[in-house]
């Protein structure tokens, strides 16, 4: 296997906030193109670990690769701009704004020009097709001239996905994309995010185990700010210490 197997790794990472260690010596390892999803009870570090990752927090030691490239102490938005993008992050959602002009500002953030409302009509509308292809590929064209806030919860979520798509990253985080979802939206976001990982890596934190066993390559699970196991997610649910780290043992 190449030299950039993982498109993301961490060593030894840790982060004491004040004495708590949320994260504690986690050596994680995505491989390139694949589905990986963290897991583990409330508190595990999970959020922790992905802000940490996306440099909204400073680890207290250790290191981040990014395609081989040491990117502990890089800003935000250059880690971004390297191509890892965070669901929430990049998808300020507008509910204000139509569903197109969501996308279409996720669209002027790629391409560099800051997103100015006061645009030229024109300068947007040559947006149009590309942001209206994002909304095909996410289930949305159809909902395009739709105000975002009257959009039902599930369709906000993938547009979410469309507006981080939009950047065209190598790398989406995604926080919990099938939270507080109806059993339909589950089934349409999960394969929605098996679809946009074509050529692209996902990092999930996501608590339903049937999204888990069903689009996962990967799991890590997470416990008291540790790796408990790592594996399939047949090689995960066997194992003796995972069981007892969810039954609260
Ligand atoms: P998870 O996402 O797996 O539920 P978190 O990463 O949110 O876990 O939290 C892990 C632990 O770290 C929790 O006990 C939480 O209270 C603690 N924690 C998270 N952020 C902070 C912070 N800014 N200051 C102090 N403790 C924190």
């Amino acid at each position: 296997l190449g030299m950039h197997q993982y498109i993301l790794e961490t060593k030894h990472l840790i982060k004491d906030f004040n004495g708590f260690v949320a994260v504690n010596d986690v050596s994680l390892q995505v491989k390139k193109g694949s589905i990986h999803s963290l897991i583990g009870p409330n508190g595990a570090g999970k959020t922790t670990c992905f802000n940490l990752l996306t440099k909204f927090v400073a680890p207290t030691s250790g290191r981040i690769l990014f395609q081989g490239t040491d990117i502990t102490h890089e800003k935000p938005s250059q880690v971004a701009h390297r191509g890892m993008t965070r669901s929430f992050q990049i998808s300020a959602v507008f509910p204000q704004l139509t569903v197109l002009e969501n996308v279409r500002i996720g669209l002027q953030r790629a391409t560099g020009l800051s997103f100015h409302f006061w645009r030229s009509d024109k300068t947007l509308d040559a947006l149009n097709p590309k942001a209206i292809s994002l909304l095909d590929q996410v289930g949305l064209a159809d909902f395009a001239q739709e105000y975002t806030a009257s959009l039902p919860y599930g369709r906000k979520r993938a547009l979410e996905i469309a507006t981080t798509l939009a950047m065209d990253p190598l790398m989406m985080l995604l926080d919990e994309p099938t939270q507080g979802m109806g059993h339909e939206d589950v089934e349409r976001i999960t394969a929605l995010i098996k679809k946009v990982s074509a050529g692209r890596t996902v990092l999930m934190v996501e608590h339903n185990m049937n999204v888990v066993a069903s689009i996962a390559d990967t799991i890590t699970v997470l416990a008291r700010g540790t790796i408990l196991a790592e594996g399939t997610y047949a090689e995960v649910s066997r194992n003796e210490a995972v069981m007892q780290a969810y039954m609260g043992t």
